[in-house]
């Protein structure tokens, strides 16, 4: 059978070996929590409580008043011992509340199962999918009721929930999958009904046949719900390119997938919503993948948001070899660090470390006009002209060329055989259009 794909995109070599056969484990307490009051997209959230305070497990402790944003929650219980900005992914800092676990785990009163879903109205799990600070969990930390409430004039006819987990190295999902298919399928029919659909398809690519099948049966017992087997190729998770894998619809250029009446969730989004509804617990923890060659055991773990990237490396065993390289999230679409003291955010799938015979140390080359990147690109741009315009200062014509429409998949520096740094080249280009029409 012809599996379902799109156009474009790269076959990257996979590395999930590392970890595709350990099962999910709970990581140790932290000491200390480092919650971030802004780790998603839309408004920061002001913190709710103040330093000394005792806050129980669950217990809301940041939230906003803007229309986008995502409240916060207590990972631990123990005190508040202190309210200022940290390090957090990608050098920046942020205002987070550090909390010194009392090692008891006191669940907050507000944690409760919030009902049957058949007794719950599309309002009601909008409203228990916001305040339980459910965003994105597969890297793009969107608020999900946010995602869940379409503008004016627009509505949904199909879910699409993400397992195709394209991100080299990365298994989280998968292991959710395999492990959890009960929960995830309960996930997508909350969410299901929160979005005013009665079709959803959960794609997953066709390198995860065990997470296939616990998928298909968990399934079986849903009507509405269909398993859809992808081609195993990169970025075949992201969301314009899945929606014309499985519904072979196009989602216009600086468009949404509303647009063409398709709300995208990640797996492990859907596992966190059925458990706000299910135990009432919000987001406070999330699995992440602890990976690559220097790990001494690679890992897939349940962490507490917040828990310091050192304390994992210690859950870890620590090194086996030194580490050149800290990517959180996956080598394609991960963003390199500086240091190891920062905090897992709900938006953290992975913690890649690599050793420096694994990490391009040779300069680019000039462009051979070989094209691979134009036929590789999902979004059938050009990169070699946008990031060459990008590179110039030319913001106006990168723009032209499409540069907004990049997705940052990655796929052309992959395949560039003269090692061109084009995605770098791309979101620069992209950062300086957004502040110049922002400014405008
Ligand atoms: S131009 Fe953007 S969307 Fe196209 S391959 Fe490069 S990173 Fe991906
Ligand atoms: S893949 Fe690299 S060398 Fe080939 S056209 Fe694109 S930028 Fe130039």
């Amino acid at each position: 059978m012809r599996l379902k794909t799109f156009r474009g995109g790269a076959h990257v070599p996979h590395f999930k070996e590392l970890t595709a056969t350990k099962p999910i484990r709970d990581a140790r307490l932290p000491a200390k929590v480092v919650v971030a009051l802004h780790q998603h997209t839309g408004a920061p959230c002001e913190a709710l409580v103040k330093v000394g305070d005792h806050v129980k497990v669950g217990q809301k402790i940041g939230d906003s008043k803007a229309a986008l944003t995502a409240p916060v929650h207590a990972p631990v219980s123990g005190k508040v011992v202190d309210i200022a900005p940290y390090p957090q992914s990608g050098g920046r800092e942020v205002v987070s509340i550090v909390i010194e676990s009392d090692g008891l785990q006191e669940v907050a009163d507000t944690v409760r199962p919030k009902g049957e879903l058949d007794g719950l109205s599309q309002g009601d799990l909008r409203e228990i999918i916001r305040e339980a600070g459910i965003v994105g969990l597969g890297g793009a930390a969107f608020p999900t009721y946010f995602k869940l409430t379409p503008p004016p004039g627009k509505s949904f006819d199909t879910l699409i929930i993400n397992g195709s987990e394209c991100e080299p190295y990365l298994t989280a999902d998968q292991r959710l999958m395999m492990e959890r298919p009960e929960d995830a399928i309960f996930g997508t029919r909350v969410l299901m009904k929160a979005a005013g659909v009665s079709r959803a398809f959960i794609g997953i690519e066709e390198n995860k046949p065990e997470a296939i099948e616990a998928m298909q049966k968990a399934a079986e017992r849903h009507s509405g719900i269909e398993i859809v087997p992808l081609a195993a190729k990169y970025p075949q998770g992201a969301e314009k390119q899945l929606i014309k894998a499985i519904v072979n619809r196009e989602v216009p250029c600086g468009g949404l997938p509303v647009d063409v009446g398709v709300i995208v969730n990640n797996v492990g989004t859907a596992v966190a919503v059925g458990e706000a509804i299910s135990t009432g617990m919000p987001l406070v923890e999330r699995v992440v993948t602890v990976t690559g060659s220097p790990v001494k055991e690679p890992s897939n773990l349940k962490v507490k948001i917040g828990t310091l990237v050192s304390d994992l490396v210690e859950e870890c065993e620590g090194f086996a070899s030194e580490p050149a390289k800290v990517i959180i999230g996956g080598p394609m679409m991960g963003v390199a660090q500086f240091t190891m003291d920062i905090p897992v955010t709900k938006g953290t799938s992975g913690v890649l470390f690599l050793t420096i015979d694994e990490v391009s140390l040779e300069e680019p080359l000039p462009c051979v006009r070989c094209g691979k990147c134009v036929e590789n690109c999902p979004m059938h741009l050009l990169p070699l002209f946008i990031s060459q315009y990008a590179d110039a200062g030319r913001f106006d014509e990168a723009a032209e060329y499409g540069a907004m429409d990049c997705i940052e998949c990655g796929s052309c520096s992959f395949i560039c055989p003269s090692r061109r740094h084009l995605v770098q080249s791309i979101r620069l280009a992209k950062a300086e259009i957004a502040a110049r029409r922002r400014k405008k």
